[in-house]
């Protein structure tokens, strides 16, 4: 019974990958990991499938990428995000980020209803997690989306009357979103070209994309030194590690267009025209466009 798929090649150029890290998933260090992120008893119930396996990483300089070579198989995944992550921790923190982010969010889907000049606009949340982005702004200004696969999530999401995509219904909404985002999704995924297929059949002509990751350039410096624990490089369920330069990359090698300086002024201007502004969200957008893994973009 194997858990894993493998990815020799790099994601993003297809390059074959360098290894520079291997140690058996069961190694006592990563053992010690695993207990205190899950919690002993929701490891027995997956230390079964590592055993056997090791946490490779590889990279590609040509990218500025790693990826973990085993990543778990949809039906691991599926057991992961849904039943060994404490959803009740994962709702709270949830919660604690729409209070401290809702003033901050709701003039970002201000910003994007300026923008469109439409008497309401469809966002979509895509891995929406407990939708606490979708429930911070308006909802006279938008029809707010979810595309999530937890079924714990998606339940919450319905009762908060958010509308809930899925691979079930997903045909029914080509070309219908003025804004997708993509918040903490990707260093997930051990599948780009099929989420960037769904991402642009889901999207108007005229649709602005927003993705962000973790920021991995530190690790990717020095990965010869990299520490088992959470972030950029996580076993098990960060399964990319981007720099600026491989996530601009990927985009750019999906045939989009990053959202120009020019631009981003043009539309906080025009958000202040109508009255409104928030220099902290300008001043992120400013500065999002330089460095950062967090990424505005659009078709060509
Ligand atoms: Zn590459």
């Amino acid at each position: 019974m194997v858990a894993f798929n493998k990815t020799h090649n790099c994601k993003i150029c297809n390059r074959e990958g360098v290894y520079f890290y291997d140690e058996q998933f069961l190694s006592p260090r990563l053992t010690k990991y695993f207990i205190d992120y899950y919690g002993e008893e929701k490891f027995k119930l997956f230390i079964n499938k590592l055993e056997g396996i090791n946490f490779i990483l590889l990279k590609c300089d040509n990218c500025k990428f790693i990826w973990q070579k085993n990543s778990p198989d949809d039906k691991f995944s599926y057991l992961l995000y849904e039943n060994l992550i404490d959803s009740d921790k994962s709702l709270e923190k949830s919660k604690l980020k729409f209070v401290k982010d809702k003033f901050r969010v709701s003039h970002e889907i201000n910003l994007l209803f300026h923008k469109f000049k439409k008497q309401k606009i469809n966002i979509l949340d895509f891995g929406a997690g407990w939708g606490h982005w979708l429930l911070s702004g308006d909802k006279n200004k938008y029809n707010p989306y979810a595309f999530e696969l937890s079924n714990k999530r998606k339940n919450f999401l319905k009762k908060m009357e958010i509308n809930v995509i899925d691979f079930d219904n997903i045909n029914n909404y080509k070309n219908c979103f003025h804004f997708i985002r993509l918040d903490q999704v990707l260093e997930h995924l051990d599948n780009f070209n099929h989420i960037f297929k769904i991402l642009k059949k889901l999207a108007r002509k005229d649709c602005i994309f927003f993705i962000s990751v973790p920021d991995g350039s530190n690790l990717l410096k020095d990965p010869y030194n990299i520490k088992i624990q959470k972030g950029p490089i996580q076993p098990l369920e960060h399964l990319n590690c981007f720099s600026r330069f491989s996530l601009e990359k990927l985009i750019l090698r999906e045939n989009f267009q990053i959202i120009g300086l020019k631009e981003t002024i043009i539309m906080h201007f025009y958000y202040f025209l109508n009255g409104k502004a928030n220099i902290s969200l300008f001043y992120n957008d400013v500065k999002n466009y330089f460095y950062s893994t967090s990424i505005k973009f659009k078709f060509k």
